[in-house]
């Protein structure tokens, strides 16, 4: 098993656990963007977001409600964020899928640097219509 998070959930190699329910586990993540950085990680291995089997989407929710509430009380914050990449183009590093939580401080200069496009013409409405054509329940 060479999963760095399904060793953590295995208990085979440390990290600070601060929740669990029976879908996923919340440890501090060892290289924070601020202290208190925390990941919440499926307790069983899939690689990104789209391989989460939906039986097991509200208990990670339920496990980054509880943890974002309480990182915001323990630090008394007034804002956070909680994102994941998927895939190596969006900045994935662990193919276990996660979902980061972290808080935020005023002036901390921490941003995506955007290029905003603009839709042109009709080309709103057909991108539109081509991910309403792909959507599969
Ligand atoms: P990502 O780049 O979105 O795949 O995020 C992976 C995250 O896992 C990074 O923020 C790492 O700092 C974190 N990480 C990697 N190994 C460990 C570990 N052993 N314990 C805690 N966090 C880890
Ligand atoms: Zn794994």
């Amino acid at each position: 098993m060479a999963c760095i998070f399904c060793k953590i959930i295995a208990k085979e190699i440390p990290a600070e656990i601060l929740f669990e329910n029976d879908s996923a586990i919340a440890i501090l993540d060892v290289n924070p963007i601020h202290y208190g950085h925390a990941l919440v990680i499926p307790k069983n291995h899939h690689k990104d977001f789209l391989e989460v089997p939906e039986n097991e989407l509200p208990g990670m929710m339920h496990a980054v409600h509880v943890v974002a509430r309480a990182i915001v009380k323990s630090f008394d914050l007034r804002g956070f964020n909680f994102f994941s990449n998927n895939g190596t183009v969006a900045g994935q590093s662990v193919f276990h899928f996660h979902i980061h939580i972290t808080p935020r401080y005023p002036d901390d200069n921490i941003r995506f640097v955007l290029q905003l496009k603009r839709y042109e013409g009709e080309e709103m409405k057909d991108v539109a219509a081509k991910i309403r054509a792909s959507i599969q329940e």
